[in-house]
């Protein structure tokens, strides 16, 4: 945006906040061109494609574990769970979860957004429950090469598991 880099992008009360790396060069009432890098665009939406992709695989095997948070950040990415699962569950979970993200992978599944933009946007892979979300996705799981889960561990209350992806 105009001389900054922008880092995050948030909704709040009505309007989107841009955090960027310097405010040098900006000022209030001031006019700025944007330019959006499309393959930083195109990673984040494998990344964040995928924790939900996660989120959805992990309720599903029945490990009594629900999805409360998500960190899709290259290089740091995660997914949360709150419930009562034991770690010695967690090996076996993980080949679980890498096995079901290989098959839907390999399958034509879209990733549809719905809802409006500004109060009720959500997405929904295949037949997967649709998700409040406001960031952006794949259009389908075609457009994700590969999902890595990279560990399982408990920390504190929370099942954090730690994952990559790739795009094609
Ligand atoms: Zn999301």
């Amino acid at each position: 945006m105009g001389p900054a880099r922008v880092l995050h992008v948030a909704h709040h009360g009505g309007m989107v906040d841009h955090f960027v790396d310097s405010l040098a060069g900006l000022s209030v009432g001031g006019t700025y061109g944007f330019a959006v890098d499309s393959a930083w665009r195109k990673l984040n939406s494998v990344y964040h494609s995928s924790g939900h992709l996660i989120a959805g695989l992990v309720e599903n095997l029945q490990h009594g574990l629900t999805a409360v948070a998500g960190h899709p950040w290259p290089g740091e990415a995660r997914v949360e769970f709150e419930g009562q699962a034991e770690a010695s569950s967690f090996d076996g979970l993980a080949i679980e979860l890498s096995t079901r993200l290989g098959e839907l992978l390999s399958k034509p599944i879209e990733v549809k957004v719905t809802g409006d933009p500004y109060s009720s946007r959500a997405i929904q892979i295949g037949d997967f429950p649709p998700i409040p979300c406001g960031r952006t996705h794949v259009r389908a799981l075609s457009e994700i090469s590969a999902i890595r889960v990279l560990s399982i561990k408990r920390k504190g209350n929370r099942v954090r598991v730690a994952y990559d992806a790739l795009p094609p």
